[in-house]
């Protein structure tokens, strides 16, 4: 009989569940969006049982496309929204406030007061993160705080905190699982990278009682077991990661010096640096790749806030052209950016400028300028953000970075991708599945169950073209520094 791997992958705005074959082909995919809530300037929330019915919802879809129904499957693997803070009461399981996602501002003034009490350096060594309201230590405080009689039922043991992996497999195992891998863990602020435990001086500082924490498991092995009264029989889950480690897995940057970036709304630039965390000297995250066994992986992370988020902006702010896909075609019409420079840096600027008050900046425009020259702009945008970042990766690991592994929506731009080559003098090579973040879950989740070999894995992956570097040294300077002026002159523009 057939053996499936099913993936789930709870994102942002949507839960999809795609499957996988034997040979790793996504067979099925299946999506589902639920609500966005916005209760406040720069709040944002989830309802985590929106996040579980639709999740649900999509997996039963899938396991009931197979000839066999859910016998068929051998293997759950999970990856999520990272970061994303739910808690709630152990005893009825129901959460005590809406989850609060990633993207979620409300904690930044108590992070400001953490950093100005000087506890920046205490927090890299031990999390290899920067203090931001991002992160899900601050949110769980926020709960704690902010819930009536919250505070007293923590230490009293009866509530119980998790990110979406977490609150999934909690809810997959009707409530007898209460895990996390250290990949997710390492996105906390609460976990020490090092020794690869909840850190007790953290939990302090942040005033979370330790009783509201998951055990922490692998990313890949037998993890636990969904419930047999979910899908109809018991299935292992095998694999566990955070979605840009899952990324990096899927796109089998399984290596040391091995990167990947996923051109989506914004890019997620992901090193793999090995078994030993790489500080930053540039403001990059050092983050937990995934474990497998006695092997942990590390990595160096760096993400964009705005890259193909520019081209929406052009497509639905400006009315540029319909499709995302136009800009291409558009771009071209020009020989180049005919001096224009573009910095999208509409909500600021993340790694490694990391400026809240930077605002997006258009430079160069003469009366020449045209639509094409503007998309252009726009377009080499994105890969000079990228650029910047691989730039702080090739000082902190010292090893050469001579090319990268792609996807994401924006990936599809050849336009784009060229330009990344020539501009980062490397050879990009694009990935034959745009999932690679459902894939990353799959592979986890077939080595977990021994479905597959790692040695196996390395076939399984398929590139759809590369694109190398053709650009003269002198030209790429010009640009490259051209770009820098144009940053220093959007820096710190609205205070
Ligand atoms: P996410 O997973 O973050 O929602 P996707 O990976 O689906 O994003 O990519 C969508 C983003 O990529 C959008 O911001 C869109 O504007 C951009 N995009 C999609 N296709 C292209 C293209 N051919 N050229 C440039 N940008 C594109």
């Amino acid at each position: 009989m057939s053996k499936y791997i099913l993936s789930l992958d709870q994102g942002t705005t949507s839960s999809r569940a795609i499957l996988y074959d034997q040979e790793a082909t996504p067979v099925y995919i299946e999506n589902q969006e639920f609500k966005q809530y916005f209760p406040e300037n720069g709040w944002v929330e989830h309802d985590p049982e929106e996040i579980w019915n639709s999740q649900l919802e999509v997996a039963k879809k899938a396991i009931s496309f197979l000839r066999n129904g859910v016998e068929n499957v051998e293997a759950i693997g999970i990856t999520n929204q990272r970061e994303t803070t739910v808690v709630w009461n152990k005893k009825t399981g129901k959460a005590i406030y809406n989850a609060i996602v990633w993207q979620d501002r409300r904690t930044a003034d108590y992070c400001e007061t953490l950093k100005r009490e000087g506890k920046q350096d205490l927090i890299y060594k031990k999390t290899g993160l920067i203090i931001d309201a991002y992160f899900s230590a601050s949110k769980i405080a926020w709960i704690l705080d902010n819930v009536d009689g919250a505070r007293e039922m923590a230490e009293r043991g009866e509530l119980t905190f998790g990110t979406i992996d977490t609150w999934l497999c909690y809810k997959l195992s009707k409530g007898k699982l209460h895990i996390t891998d250290p990949s997710n863990a390492s996105r906390t602020m609460l976990f020490n990278i090092h020794d690869l435990k909840w850190d007790e001086e953290l939990l302090s500082i942040f005033n979370i009682p330790a009783s509201m924490l998951p055990s922490i498991v692998d990313s890949s092995g037998l993890l636990g077991k969904v419930d047999k009264d979910i899908f109809g029989k018991e299935i292992v889950i095998s694999g566990i990661a955070g979605d840009q480690q899952a990324a990096l897995f899927g796109q089998l940057c399984i290596k040391k010096g091995m990167i990947k970036c996923t051109y989506g709304t914004g890019c997620f630039i992901m090193l793999n640096t090995g078994e030993t965390p790489v500080e930053s000297k540039s403001n990059l995250l050092t983050t937990i790749a995934w474990k497998r066994g006695d092997e942990v992986h590390y990595a160096l992370e760096g993400s964009v806030f705005i890259g193909g988020a520019v081209i929406q902006w052009l497509r639905d702010g400006l009315e540029f052209f319909q499709e995302a896909a136009d800009s291409e075609s558009l771009a071209e019409a020009a020989d180049d950016n005919g001096g224009v420079y573009f910095v999208p840096a509409l909500t600021g600027l993340g790694a490694p400028h990391w400026d809240p008050f930077a605002r997006g900046s258009i430079f160069g425009i003469t009366r020449g300028t045209s639509k094409a020259h503007f998309t252009r702009a726009a377009l080499e945008s994105i890969c000079f953000q990228v650029n910047d970042i691989l730039k702080a990766k090739r000082v902190d690991f010292p090893s050469s970075i001579n090319e990268m592994r792609v996807d994401g929506g924006a990936s599809a731009n050849n336009l784009l991708l060229q330009f990344q080559a020539d501009i980062s003098e490397l050879k990009i090579i694009r990935s034959s599945f745009m999932e690679s973040t459902a894939l990353g879950a799959a592979f986890l989740a077939g080595l977990g169950c021994g479905m597959w070999m790692e040695e196996e894995l390395i076939g399984k992956w398929t590139s759809d073209g590369e694109l190398n570097s053709s650009m003269e040294g002198e030209r790429r300077q010009k640009l490259v520094s051209m770009w820098d002026k144009a940053v220093q002159r959007s820096i710190n523009w609205e205070n």
